[in-house]
């Protein structure tokens, strides 16, 4: 059977918030079978559990955030996307503000905290989003569609005029269910255009934005002393937010998605599309781990299996 997973034990870490600028407590926690990804705001009493749902979704500009009220939590995507790759299905994330902290702008820091809090398999079937048929949004010369295929396949395009773009890959694709996320896409950090980082910091966002936590550019040039990760780390990036903004499925899913020019937005866009869509998906478990379409890294130095 492919089994559901939650984390070994617990693990903590902390960092700056990016729009905040001031530091934010993490705490990656087991939860039972069957129970999901929920946040929880250890600042607020009484706190409310998030689930980390498309339809507790409260924002999508600059970053995904979930929630109501006083009772939010943004910038969840990378974070997802760690779980996802990983395949948690049950964790509850703490976070001592409204914030998950930007850590060094990629997942790979949350790769790391989930390999120390370690990943065991509970006595319940893994429940995988299939796709069934094909469902597409778009919005002008952007789209975002979900396509029947065995396996996790996500393609990611970016179309970007600046020149400090050219020469660079502008596509991005794999298999997820079968190249390793924590190698192919978690250390791919966000960017930013420094002149829109002193707009936004002018507007009380992005004060925690740097070197140490995104690629910055600006028309000609990657700022940041150390370069880049990956010849493609922007595009990488982005199919990293799409990983972590398509896990408010509520399930890891079994097909392609395919994006152009997309991002927060129109990713939950294409995600509320197809959970409306009750004749595109069906939800499946499968009896032998073996031969199901759908893998998962067993993180180095995990508790055993
Ligand atoms: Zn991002």
């Amino acid at each position: 059977m492919l089994c559901q997973r939650t984390l070994a034990g617990v693990a903590r870490t902390s960092g700056i918030g990016l729009h905040s600028g001031s530091e934010v407590h993490l705490g990656l926690h087991p939860a039972p079978a069957d129970s999901g990804i929920r946040f929880r705001r250890s600042d607020l009493r009484p706190a409310r559990d998030i689930p980390a749902r498309a339809d507790r979704v409260a924002g999508t500009r600059l970053c995904t955030t979930l929630g109501s009220g006083d009772q939010q939590v943004a910038t969840v995507e990378h974070l997802l996307a760690a779980l996802a790759g990983l395949g948690i299905d049950n964790a509850v994330v703490e976070v001592s503000a409204a914030e998950v902290p930007i850590m060094d702008g990629s997942a790979a820091p949350f790769v790391e905290l989930i390999r120390q809090a370690g990943i065991v398999e509970q006595p319940a079937a893994k429940r995988c989003l299939r796709v069934l048929r094909e469902v597409a949004v778009t919005d002008g010369d952007k789209s975002a569609a979900f396509v029947p295929f065995e396996g996790f396949h996500v393609s990611f395009t970016i179309a970007f005029e600046q020149p400090v773009f050219r020469g660079r890959a502008a596509r991005f694709e794999r298999d997820l269910s079968r190249a390793a996320f924590s190698a192919e896409l978690s250390a791919a950090r966000t960017f930013g255009f420094v002149h829109e980082v002193e707009y936004l910091r002018a507007g009380g966002l992005a004060r925690g934005g740097s070197f140490d936590n995104a690629v910055l550019v600006d028309d000609y040039r990657i700022l940041n002393p150390e370069g880049l990760r990956f010849q493609d780390e922007f595009v990488r990036h982005k199919a990293l937010d799409a990983v972590g903004d398509l896990y408010l499925l509520g399930y890891n899913l079994v097909g392609a998605f395919r994006a152009v020019k997309s991002g927060h937005t129109l990713n939950h866009a294409a995600v509320s599309r197809l959970l409306a869509t009750p004749d595109a998906w069906e939800v499946v478990t499968f009896s032998d781990a073996e031969t199901a379409p759908l893998s998962f890294e067993r993180a180095a130095g995990a508790a055993p299996l």
